[in-house]
């Protein structure tokens, strides 16, 4: 790929950049349009249950209608029962030849309570080189920029040589069913080469705001939800016996907690850790670099385990976060339940878990149940041309930028479109001191002008690499 990427940077970057320089005050002007189109996504409230995803679905709709975008290039999906919707938008392009590349993001956000907020949280408000707002981050930004770049192509005449669809969602913060009826609603997608997802990856800075590696999701861990239940005959408990439906549920848990599920790693898990060991001095690098050569080595996991986000990449995870027990007071307790919310390493069944955690718990009397039929999605192999794509797209504002890939332990849309067949990659071009200014889903949600200026930056030069003519 090394030959074939300089050749992209020496054609490409060239003319991309002399004509971004030639026409300065016209960029500026799409700055501006792209900065007023995520202040109009901010107003609507598209928290789940609160009918404001469709009318923010139909005002992005109208935006590319007016533009010129056809009628029937401009779906809106209704979902009458919970109220929301989706968009998909085709930006038509080349003769049929190359199949389809998906841009991917989500219109509804996460509730936010005005009185835990320093700002209104629906309403756009910039406050020194910072936007605040509900979904700055997650992920109104690309929504915005996503937009405001392929509106900015269209004006400019730009055809791509192949379809692209871009798809906004309307539910995935909860139940992800308008991005579950998709494939139904659009035959073509299901045609796509992959997808890109703005609602996952990430662009980190340090401290100083420097770029230290760019985050590319290739993967996510399947959600999944077991109940664990113990029932008893109960009775008075001024007559308490050994047997108890709340003692036993807690063995289980005990147990459960005391559970390490065997380690694992992918393509995209070692060339995690491999990368990943450069920027890490010490001890941290070491133990990252020797997983990276030997995923057995014990010493390397037993070190792992003791990092958050690295333990999570190397194996399933399984933990209780809800109990439930009891009925009154002065009772034994004829029930007892607990919720365990696992993250299920990419490529291993929903099944397999659940054997796993019957054994972990074998000598207790505790019947699991799984609460839904989860996403099992496999991982996205890594791709060179994404990996060229986004590393020229870095180009003009993060020149150099290690390029990281990274199984996520959260659960995106991404899983649904992995799912169904098409590669997924993570691609977010917003960049952000991590974690201290990863807020998306809390209080005070805010987006740095510049990471929001430079992601249009990014998105066109991305947007024109997988559709353009020079490869
Ligand atoms: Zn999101």
């Amino acid at each position: 790929m090394g030959m074939r990427l300089f050749l992209l940077l020496a054609l490409g970057l060239t003319s991309l950049f002399s004509s971004a320089r030639a026409n300065e005050s016209g960029h500026d002007q799409q700055a501006q349009a792209a900065l007023d189109l995520l202040a109009e996504a901010i107003q609507f409230e598209t928290v789940a249950g609160r009918s404001q995803v469709c009318p923010y679905a139909r005002t992005l709709k109208a935006r590319f209608v007016a533009a010129g975008f056809a009628e029937t290039d401009t779906q809106i999906f209704e979902l009458n029962e919970d109220d929301t919707c989706s968009l998909v938008v085709r930006y038509p392009g080349g003769d049929g030849k190359r199949r389809p590349v998906i841009f991917l993001a989500h219109m509804d956000v996460v509730e936010a309570l005005p009185e835990d907020w320093s700002y209104p949280p629906f309403e756009m408000t910039r406050k020194g080189d910072r936007l605040y707002g509900r979904g700055v981050l997650d992920n109104k930004g690309s929504v915005a920029a996503i937009t405001s770049t392929l509106l900015h192509l269209w004006a400019s005449g730009y055809r791509p040589t192949r379809d692209l669809y871009f798809v906004v969602t309307g539910d995935e913060e909860t139940t992800a069913k308008t991005t579950r009826l998709l494939f139904s609603q659009v035959a073509a997608l299901a045609t796509a080469e992959y997808a890109l997802n703005s609602d996952a990856g990430l662009g980190v800075l340090n401290a100083e705001r420097k770029p230290i590696y760019f985050q590319l999701q290739t993967a996510e861990k399947t959600y999944a939800t077991f109940e664990l239940t113990t029932t008893n005959s109960g009775g008075h408990s001024s007559l308490p016996r050994a047997d108890n439906a709340i003692y036993e549920l807690s063995k289980a848990l005990v147990q459960l907690q005391g559970f390490r599920f065997p380690v694992r790693s992918t393509e995209s898990t070692i060339a995690y850790f491999r990368a990943s060991s450069k920027l890490y001095p010490g001890e941290v690098g070491r133990h990252m670099a020797a997983f990276a050569a030997d995923p057995a080595d014990k010493v390397a996991i037993e070190f792992l385990d003791q990092m958050q986000g690295e333990a999570a990449m190397i194996r399933t995870t399984c933990v209780a976060t809800m109990l439930q027990g009891g009925h009154a007071e002065n009772a034994l307790p004829q029930t007892a339940s607990a919720m365990v919310n696992c993250r299920i390493f990419p490529g291993v069944s929903l099944a397999t878990v659940e054997a796993l955690i019957t054994q972990a718990i074998a000598d207790l009397d505790v019947s699991i149940r799984a609460l839904f039929r989860p996403f099992e999605n496999p991982p996205s192999d890594i791709n060179p041309d994404i990996v060229e794509a986004v590393s020229f797209a870095l180009g003009r504002d993060y020149a150099g930028t290690p390029i990281i890939p990274y199984v996520a332990p959260y659960s995106t849309d991404g899983a649904i479109f992995r799912a169904n067949g098409i590669p997924t990659y993570g691609v977010s071009g917003q960049f952000i001191v991590y974690p201290e200014e990863k807020r998306s889903h809390g209080k005070d949600e805010f987006l740095p002008v510049e990471s929001f200026l430079k992601s249009l930056h990014y998105w066109n030069a991305l947007i024109r690499t997988v559709s353009g003519e020079s490869r």
